[in-house]
């Protein structure tokens, strides 16, 4: 991987690149098949991924025609990784276990350890057969919908691929690693301006975002739609905010600190509910919501938005909040979710659902376009990379249990083969003129 490094730190041509030996093994972080059952009876949030995270090497799998390896400079933790890491809501080797019964290729992932990951920022260092676009030099991004574009149930939309499955966390040889193994239509050119850690934490949350809210699968909020967004200053929240203020709607976000609504009214969303302060229970108990607290929640929410409900509520705790976000949504409103981090039973009152003609919209992650589109925003200057923190790859369990433990706003970035912080940005100049402020303003 030295070699590798170096080409790439010297500005190696596709050709030399293209002669370079794959080593026969990569540095990786990733989860124990035999040790699945290791937090078992162990309190959800007490299950810690800096014992089931593992950083060691392991081998380089074979490529498939219409893969690539990718030399990862930098990869970013998502809710996925805290996921497989404390094996909830089930171990992910099953996935990869399915995958292995695909086809033949499908088999090299069903192996001992899951090295996770679900984004990337690197250089192509070689190309399968198959692959026509990308060459070995291209400096990526990579996107994590794996979907198989030889079944036809991957056109039209590829997320409704029957075989489709998120990269790093159903298929193995993911991005927290020196190497990763993606397909071809899975890359994307890295943002010139960014450097390798920044360019590395979008590709997952800032899609997802995308889909759910601009796409044509999604919310599809116009300008002047308000829309209410839970943790705001979260992952997927932190680029729900960017993609409403670009569209001309107005943002309403809901942090549980006074630092993250300072951070939100620096971003440009001047409607803010710190949860935490206003102590909203809409669980009276473990069975129970309370109505009172819901009619609390919108009554605050019409005094910062100008007397009205919300046109769209951009929803992903789950459990917690679903009930009091199908009743803050407007008549005729949309809630659109990802996601149930506080538990995935979720309950709300059908009477405000159906009286008052609201739909509710599932979405997940983003086809090639939308994943694309949002990549270009990016490359744009458009819409800002949300790193706060970056960390080296030994310490992926500390930046996982930060995640896990809601410890960290943005999102939180990973150096793989980058030997340090802030390499890799190709254009000085647009970086000035986009301002180092704007791209850096979670770490301010
Ligand atoms: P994150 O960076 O940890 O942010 C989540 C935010 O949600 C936190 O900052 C927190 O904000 C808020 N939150 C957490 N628990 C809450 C609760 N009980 N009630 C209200 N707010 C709560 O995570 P993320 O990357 O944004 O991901 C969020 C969820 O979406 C995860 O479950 C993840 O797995 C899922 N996801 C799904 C997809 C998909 O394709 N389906 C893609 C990306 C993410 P405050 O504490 O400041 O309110």
């Amino acid at each position: 991987m030295q070699q590798i490094l170096e080409a790439i730190q010297a500005g190696a041509s596709s050709d030399e690149f293209a002669n370079l030996v794959i080593p026969e093994s990569y540095r990786a972080a990733f989860v124990k098949r035999d040790e699945t059952a290791m937090f078992d009876g162990i309190d959800s949030w007490d299950k810690d991924p800096r014992k089931s995270l593992h950083v060691d090497d392991v081998a380089t799998p074979e490529l498939a025609p219409d893969e690539v390896y990718v030399a990862v400079m930098a990869s970013s933790i998502n809710f996925n990784t805290v996921w497989t890491s404390i094996f909830e809501p089930l171990p992910t080797f099953g996935f990869l276990d399915k995958m292995g019964r695909q086809n033949e290729w499908g088999k090299r992932h069903s192996l001992p350890y899951h090295v996770v990951g679900s984004d990337a920022s690197g250089v192509v260092v070689h190309v399968g057969s198959a692959v026509r676009n990308w060459k070995p030099g291209d400096r990526v991004t990579v996107h994590c919908n794996y979907v198989d574009d030889q079944d036809p149930s991957a056109h039209n939309d590829s997320m409704l691929a029957s075989n489709q499955l998120i990269w790093g966390f159903e298929t193995n040889f993911g991005g927290l690693a020196d190497l990763a193994v993606v397909k071809a239509n899975q890359l994307m050119p890295k943002p010139t301006h960014l450097s390798w850690e920044e360019a590395a934490v979008n590709a997952l949350c800032s899609s997802t975002s995308y889909r759910m809210l601009v796409g044509d699968h999604g919310a599809r909020m116009k300008q002047g739609d308000s829309v209410l967004i839970w943790g705001a200053t979260g992952g997927i929240g932190g680029y729900a905010v960017q993609y409403v203020l670009n569209g001309g709607g107005t943002p309403i976000g809901v942090v549980s600190s006074p630092e993250r609504a300072e951070l939100l009214n620096k971003m440009g969303c001047e409607a803010v509910i710190d949860r935490r302060a206003e102590n909203y229970q809409f669980w009276s108990d473990e069975h129970t919501q309370d109505e009172s607290e819901w009619r609390r929640f919108g009554k605050r929410i019409r005094e910062l938005n100008g007397g009205e409900d919300v046109d769209i509520v951009f929803e992903h705790p789950g459990r917690s909040t679903m009930g009091a976000s199908v009743f803050a949504a407007k008549r005729g409103g949309t809630i659109v979710t990802c996601a149930a981090t506080s538990g995935y039973m979720v309950e709300f009152d059908n009477r405000h659902f159906w009286m008052k003609l609201k739909k509710l919209l599932s979405s997940h992650f983003a086809n090639y376009a939308e994943a694309y589109a949002a990549n270009k925003l990016l490359n744009q200057g458009r819409v800002q990379p949300l790193l706060t923190a970056t960390y080296d790859l030994e310490h992926v369990g500390d930046a996982a249990l930060s995640v896990h433990h809601n410890e960290a706003e943005g999102k939180l970035g990973v150096l793989c083969l980058a030997p340090e912080k802030n390499m890799g940005i190709d254009d000085p100049a647009k970086r000035e003129r986009i301002g180092e402020e704007k791209i850096t303003i979670f770490r301010s």
